[in-house]
C-alpha cells in the first residue's frame, strides 16, 4: 500500500491527511515535533487570556486519529533523503515514503539583533511559544513590561494578550503609521488611535537596536534607534514569519525563501509536494505573494495536494482573495484588493468612509476608469463572503456595490446599519445619486 507521509501536523497536512483519508485507502503517516494533536494556531491567543484551555484549541477528538488510520509520529525531522525517499527523525529513527509532503510551515523572523536569543526573547508562533509566555509573563509582578518588536498581525495579538494581564507594553513598529505598508492611511491611522486607547506604548517610525542582558543572561532592557532604553521583562519579536525550511538546505529540493513549488504544489523532485505556509510559488497567481502565510491558504493547498496524491492531479487556485483579522476590539475584513498607499495600483482608486465617533469603517478600491470593484476592507462592519466573492467573480461595478451593499451586511439586524450614511457619502465625493436598495435575501440566496 502506497505511504503518504506528510511532515507537519498544522492546518495544510492534516487537511491534505483528512483529504487523502476520504479519497482512499492509502497508508498515512503525519509527523510534528511541535504537539501529539493538530491545534488551531490562531487561537492560541485565547489560551493565554484565559477564554478557553488549550485541549479546546484541537479540533478533533484524540479517537480521530487511530479511527481514521492516520498515524501520529512526535519527532523532529533532520534530513529528507530523496534518493532513497526516506527521512530521518532527530531520535535515530527513520520512514521510508512513497509520497512526502512538506508542510512545516513559519518561524519567527529574527534580523540579527544583539541579544535577540537571550532568555526572555522569543517570538508567538508555538505551543512552546504560548509556554514561555505564560512562564516569563505569568501576571504583572514578574513581568512588569514587555517590549514588542514588529507592528503586523500578530504583535497586536500579542500586544492584547499582555494587556488582558495588566502588563505595561511598549510596541516598536518600524513604519510611520502601523501596518501602513497593508491597510490604506485612513485605517492604519484609525488603528493607531485604537492602540493608544488600549493603553499600549506604541511607538512609531522607531527600531529595535540591541537587547540587554542581565547578568544571568536573560532580557533587562532594548535600546531603540531614538536613544532611548526601554527597562523590560520580555521582548516578544513578531517582525513576520518565514518558511521553517533551514533543515531542508542540503536536500536538494529548491529553495528560495521558502519551498518553491509549481501550481500543482510539486516541489523539483519528483514525489515530494509542499504546501501551507513553507510553499513558495515559482510564479505569483494575480497579485497574490508568492508566499501566503495565512490559514485559509494552508486548507486550500491541503485540499488540493490530496486531490493530486490521489490520482486526480489539480492546480491550486485559490480564486479571489479574502481575509480576516482582529485589531484589539475592532474586527477586519478583506475581500479581492485594495492596497496600502505604498502599493496601490495605478488605476486603482479608494473610497474611505468611516464613522464620525467610533472605530468603523470601510475603504472600497475601484479601477478609476471602468469604475470595477476591486475590493473592500471593512472595520467593524462583517460583510458577507460569498456576496463579495460573487461580485468580484462578476466584475460588478462600484456603483452597483454601493446600491447593494446592504444585501452584504452580515451584522445580525439589531446592529447599527451604516449603509445609509456610507452611500450618502459616497454619493456626495463621486456626484452619483445611488439610492441604496433594501436587503434582499432573494438577491442574497440567489447564484447571480
Ligand atoms: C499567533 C498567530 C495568529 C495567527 N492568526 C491568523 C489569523 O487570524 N488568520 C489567518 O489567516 N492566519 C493566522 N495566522 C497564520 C496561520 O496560523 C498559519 O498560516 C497556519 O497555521 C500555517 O499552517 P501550516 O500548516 O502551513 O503550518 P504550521 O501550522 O506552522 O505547522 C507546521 C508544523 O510542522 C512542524 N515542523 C516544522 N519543521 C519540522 C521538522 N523538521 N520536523 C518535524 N516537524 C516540523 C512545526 O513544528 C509545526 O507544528 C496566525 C499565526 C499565528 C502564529
Amino acid at each position: 500500500m502506497e505511504h503518504i507521509v506528510i511532515i507537519g501536523n498544522g492546518i495544510s497536512g492534516v487537511t491534505a491527511a483528512r483529504h487523502v483519508r476520504k479519497l482512499s485507502d492509502k497508508r498515512i503517516t503525519i509527523i510534528s515535533a511541535e504537539t501529539d494533536y493538530f491545534f488551531s494556531r490562531t487561537a492560541l491567543m485565547y489560551v493565554y487570556m484565559g477564554h478557553m484551555k488549550f485541549e479546546h484549541t484541537q479540533p478533533y477528538e484524540n479517537w480521530f486519529w487511530k479511527k481514521n488510520r492516520i498515524d501520529l509520529v512526535k519527532g523532529y525531522v533532520e534530513k529528507v533523503n530523496h534518493q532513497e525517499k526516506k527521512i530521518q527523525l532527530k531520535n535515530g529513527k527513520s520512514i521510508i515514503y512513497d509520497k512526502l509532503v512538506l508542510a512545516i510551515g513559519s518561524k519567527s523572523n529574527k534580523f540579527g539583533w544583539p541579544g535577540q536569543d537571550l532568555e526572555g526573547v522569543q517570538g508567538l508562533y508555538s505551543k512552546q511559544d504560548l509556554d514561555k509566555l505564560e512562564s516569563f509573563a505569568p501576571n504583572n509582578d514578574v513581568c512588569n513590561r514587555a517590549v514588542i518588536v514588529g507592528g503586523g498581525l500578530i504583535g497586536i495579538e500579542l500586544a492584547e494578550m499582555l494587556r488582558s494581564r495588566d502588563i505595561a507594553v511598549t510596541f516598536l513598529v518600524r513604519e510611520n503609521s502601523f501596518w501602513d505598508g497593508v491597510l490604506p492611511s485612513g485605517e492604519s491611522q484609525m488603528i493607531n488611535e485604537h492602540i493608544l486607547e488600549h493603553h499600549i506604548d506604541l511607538r512609531l517610525n522607531t527600531n529595535l537596536v540591541e537587547i540587554i542582558s542581565d547578568e544571568n543572561g536573560r532580557a533587562k532592557a532594548v535600546t531603540t534607534d531614538k536613544g532611548d532604553t526601554i527597562e523590560c521583562n520580555i521582548v516578544g519579536l513578531t517582525a513576520g514569519v518565514s518558511p521553517n525550511v533551514d533543515f531542508l538546505k542540503d536536500s536538494g529540493i529548491e529553495l528560495g525563501r521558502g519551498i518553491k513549488v509549481n501550481r500543482f504544489l510539486e516541489t523539483n523532485i519528483r514525489d515530494i509536494y509542499a504546501i501551507g505556509d513553507c510553499a513558495e510559488q515559482h510564479e505569483t497567481i494575480g497579485n497574490r505573494r508568492p508566499i501566503e502565510a495565512v490559514w485559509y491558504t494552508g486548507r486550500m493547498m491541503g485540499e488540493t495536494v490530496a486531490q493530486t496524491l490521489c490520482g486526480n492531479k489539480i492546480e491550486y487556485k485559490p480564486g479571489h482573495w479574502f481575509n480576516s483579522a482582529k485589531f484589539l476590539d475592532i474586527e477586519y475584513q478583506t475581500y479581492g484588493w485594495v492596497f496600502s498607499n505604498q502599493g496601490k495600483k495605478e488605476y486603482e482608486k479608494h473610497f474611505h468612509w468611516r464613522h464620525p465617533k467610533e472605530k468603523i469603517c470601510i475603504t472600497v478600491a475601484y479601477h478609476t476608469e471602468t469604475m470595477e470593484f476591486l475590493g473592500i476592507n471593512t472595520f467593524g462592519i462583517r460583510m458577507r463572503h460569498e456576496i463579495f466573492n460573487r461580485w468580484l467573480s462578476e466584475n460588478r461595478n462600484v456603483n452597483y456595490v454601493m446600491e447593494y451593499l446592504k444585501d452584504a451586511n452580515f451584522d445580525p439586524e439589531f446592529y447599527s446599519q451604516y449603509e445609509t450614511d456610507i452611500v450618502a457619502k459616497y454619493n456626495s465625493e463621486l456626484g452619483t445619486s445611488i439610492n441604496p436598495q433594501k436587503k434582499s435575501w432573494k438577491r442574497i440566496f440567489s447564484n447571480h
